[in-house]
């Protein structure tokens, strides 16, 4: 008799998903299969939902995933960290699988490129295996990705936002280049900005200074290592741009993060940049987000714009030894606020897009 999972089907945006059967794929060489623990909603699952984004149905959306080892392919006995891989472990992996051997992979470094990609949580499942994103009891992971055995303390919930919102900010992290004593803003209090004032602190940052509209956002980004949490309604853009110049020395920050997706405020953060700064801008994963900004300050001004989308593997490990190093200094069982099982999958995503939420689970 063939095994069967549920999964949550998205056919077509903006409308409730679907609780499938799907018949389970026969666990080919080096492809594992997992039994998803959890899944965290990321704003990019939402945006997909929303028909903003690249989305071929029917699809299972969700990619911030941790699963339990069901069975090993053929050739499969370790992680990509040559950590011995056992069924009943735990694992996370690259939202990515890439080919390795492409233009992008081989010659310039940008797997996450890859002329091959498959990513998790954002391909049709239409053919078999089906399983391929996180809503879903099972997910099958293909040989091209990178596997990462999830340490035992931490939990799922902590683990689940590495794949995506962690290894990402690091990825951006590594981009910004900044150096203990520098000053960092990040415009954006959501899970991927918690985790950069996270890395500002650990890094050893002076001014970690946080922007967004949400108070209770900024309160709890203070624990996070934020010293600045600054409420952006209530001030003009120039007050918010003279209060960051403020606190810099009157200079401006050596980098900012942008990390809420929101294009109007990136002028903003430019001139939040001291001479020479850097501007990493990550939120903006959509099309249709023109930018206008007086590019003679750009070349006055000696500033750096640099675009990070996803991350190469090497961040994904860089993420999970960070999670695990500083879990006693950061409270990163907080992010995850709510969690649903699959059945209640579409009150998951409506929590997840009104933002009230910083990170909401799926629990299958
Ligand atoms: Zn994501
Ligand atoms: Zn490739």
């Amino acid at each position: 008799m063939t095994r069967t999972g549920r999964a949550a089907v998205m056919v077509g945006t903006n409308q409730d998903l679907e609780i499938r059967k799907l018949p389970l794929p026969e666990v080919q060489k080096g492809c594992i299969l997992v039994r998803v623990k959890c899944c965290t909603i990321c704003g990019s699952d939402v945006l997909a939902w929303l028909g903003r984004k690249r989305a071929p149905v029917p699809m299972i959306l969700g990619h911030e995933i941790v699963g339990e080892i069901v069975e090993l392919g053929e050739g499969v006995s370790m992680d990509s960290g040559n950590r011995t891989l056992k069924v009943g472990d735990r694992i996370t992996w690259t939202i990515m699988d890439n080919c390795g051997k492409c233009f992008y992979c081989r010659e310039k470094g940008l797997m996450m490129k890859c002329l091959h990609l498959k990513k998790y949580g954002h391909d049709s499942c239409a053919d078999p295996p089906h399983f391929v994103g996180g809503f879903a009891e099972y997910c099958y992971i293909s040989p091209g990705t990178c596997v990462i055995r999830v340490p035992d303390d931490l939990t799922d919930e902590e683990a689940a936002p590495a794949n995506c919102a962690l290894a990402t900010v690091v990825a951006g992290w590594e981009a910004a280049d900044l150096k203990p004593f520098e000053n960092v803003l990040i415009q954006g209090a959501g899970a991927l900005g918690f985790y950069a004032a996270a890395l500002a602190k650990h890094h050893g940052c002076r001014r970690i200074i946080v922007t967004d509209i949400l108070p209770n956002r900024l309160e709890a980004i203070r624990a996070f290592g934020a010293t600045h949490a600054i409420n952006a309604s209530s001030l003009s853009d120039d007050d918010l741009i003279g209060k960051v110049l403020g606190l810099t020395d009157g200079f401006g920050v050596d980098a900012v993060m942008e990390v809420a997706g929101i294009p109007s405020i990136v002028p903003v953060g430019l001139k939040c940049l001291r001479t020479g700064g850097r501007y990493i801008e990550h939120g903006i994963t959509f099309p249709g987000a023109p930018v206008t900004f007086d590019f003679f300050d750009l070349v006055f001004r000696c500033l750096t714009i640099r675009g990070v989308h996803n991350y190469d593997t090497r961040h994904l490990q860089a993420g999970v030894d960070f999670l695990s190093q500083t879990k006693e200094t950061f409270p990163f069982q907080n992010l995850v606020t709510d969690r649903f099982p699959l059945e209640k999958i579409d009150q998951a995503i409506q929590l997840a897009r009104s933002g009230k939420a910083i990170r909401v689970a799926v629990i299958p």
